[in-house]
């Protein structure tokens, strides 16, 4: 089955290879790193995550960099009102976001590029869009009539007379409503850079567009991001970038749709949001939390529940029981042919599901049925030992993608590995007749809520 992503700019799905040498370049926006960011946030970046591992089970590469929008209006303004430098303001979210995509499991791209380490390389690009920009108060702005294809990603008409309809959201004075300020001069008291173009700050569309092609060349693969941000954000980086290069920006553009609360978007200004943080506090595993938000295909809006959240724990725990009982059961010798056909059916619609625009709904179908035949073929007594290694095999593929199945310590926990080597050290303290020393162990772990279950298959813990 190959691989296919539909792609914004054609609003077709389209098949997926990289155009050269089997790495796929890729730019995915950012945190704007001004508070915590929520779980609306993460979905997107867990959508990205989905991303990055159904591209290398492809067998591709990946170059990916993604930004870090570490300067503006809202940053400049609590920076300045808490009297704490930029970089001070930042580093505190900036860390937490780093921390809370670790706890997701969400990998790091191979390049975070900070806005302002590249305000240099922005204010070059402005001064080469020269003809495409007009100065005005000190700000600068480009000039949307300057290029034509304005529009063709959010599939907007803008021939018409659009005057009056706003598509950025700053305060200057600009020509048309529809142009957006490159860099913005300082108002009394802000933070500024000093540089040829005056002082000031770029505004955000540029410094997407300046790092993306710093690093990844005038055509990218792949630009990623969430729904909300087709329209201004990537249509101006459309129009910035090809104004620079003359190219095409990127030759797929992937977005993800937004994470709902009672009908509406998940957003800081609703109010209607929760943390990483504030969930696991609560006590849901972050694990519960990715599986959620991969579990419903990133082109569909997903409503959170703590219920949803629940479904999902329970569906976790489902799988690792399953997994506990491939590898700690015994079966009699032999291969069943007719599960070992089945196992193989469910890997290949696994996989096709993934490869079909990332259609994880569809590929955890094919777990689940799979893990119910499976099961039941166990109950029956059908299951055979030499079904255990495909089986296995299968849980390592879903989990090369979903990424759940290792469960992640409470804080002040035991994690999965020390618990493994306490088992073992009191398996070993039996066998050596230090019956106390291995009653000791199994105390020691009961009382971190870890508790052992002799079975004539080896030990099996679990967690209380
Ligand atoms: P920001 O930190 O505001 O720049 O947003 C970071 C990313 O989160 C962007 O790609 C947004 O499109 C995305 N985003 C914001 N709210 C939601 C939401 N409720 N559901 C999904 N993605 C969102
Ligand atoms: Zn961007």
């Amino acid at each position: 089955m190959p691989l296919r992503f539909y792609n914004t700019l054609s609003q077709q799905v389209e098949e997926f290879t990289p155009a050269a040498d089997n790495t796929v370049r890729m730019y995915t926006c950012g945190p704007t790193v001004y508070d915590f960011a929520h779980i609306g946030n993460f979905r997107t970046f867990t959508f990205v995550d989905l991303l990055r591992k159904c591209l290398r089970a492809n067998g591709f590469h990946l170059n990916h960099v993604m930004n870090i929008t570490d300067v503006d209006d809202k940053i400049i303004r609590n920076a300045v009102a808490q009297h704490k430098s930029l970089d001070e303001y930042t580093k505190i979210y900036t860390e937490a976001f780093l921390e809370d995509c670790a706890a997701l499991r969400l990998e790091r791209p191979e390049r975070l590029a900070p806005a302002t380490e590249h305000i240099h390389d922005m204010v070059d690009a402005i001064q080469k869009l020269g003809p495409h920009t007009y100065s005005s108060d000190g700000s600068v702005y480009f000039k949307i009539a300057s290029f034509p294809t304005y529009g063709k990603l959010s599939h907007n008409d803008f021939s018409g007379n659009l005057s009056g309809a706003r598509v950025d959201v700053d305060e200057y004075e600009k020509a048309d409503a529809r142009d957006f300020a490159l860099w913005k001069t300082p108002k009394e008291g802000e933070i500024f850079w000093d540089t040829e173009i005056g002082p000031g700050r770029p505004g955000w569309h540029i410094e997407c567009s300046v790092m993306a092609i710093k690093y990844l060349g005038d055509t990218l693969d792949i630009h990623a991001g969430g729904i909300d941000l087709v329209f201004p954000h990537h249509e101006n980086e459309i129009a910035q970038s090809e104004c620079l290069t003359g190219k095409p920006f990127a030759r797929f553009w992937l977005h993800a749709e937004f994470l709902m609360v009672e009908g509406q978007k998940m957003s800081k200004s609703l109010g209607n949001y929760y943390t990483l943080r504030d969930l696991v506090g609560k006590g849901h595993a972050p694990e519960a939390i990715r599986y959620l938000l991969a579990s419903v295909p990133y082109r569909k809006s997903l409503n959170f529940t703590i219920d949803g959240l629940k479904s999902a724990a329970i569906a976790i725990e489902r799988l690792r029981n399953f997994k506990l009982r491939l590898e700690t059961d015994r079966y009699a010798d032999g291969v069943n042919q007719q599960l070992a056909e089945r196992t193989a059916l469910a890997s290949a619609a696994f996989t096709a599901g993934i490869n079909d625009d990332l259609n994880t709904a569809e590929a955890l179908a094919a777990v689940f049925e799979f893990v119910r035949d499976a099961n039941s073929a166990m109950d029956s007594g059908e299951f055979r030992a030499g079904n255990t290694p495909d089986a296995l095999q299968f849980l390592n593929l879903f989990d090369s993608i979903f990424d759940v199945l290792k469960a992640t310590a409470k804080a002040g926990e035991l994690g999965d590995g020390e618990i493994d080597a306490r088992i073992e050290a009191r398996t070993a303290a039996k066998r050596a007749r230090d019956f106390k020393l291995a009653d000791q162990i199994r105390d020691e772990l009961l009382a971190q809520g870890i508790i052992l279950e002799d079975t004539k298959n080896g030990v099996r813990w679990k967690r209380k």
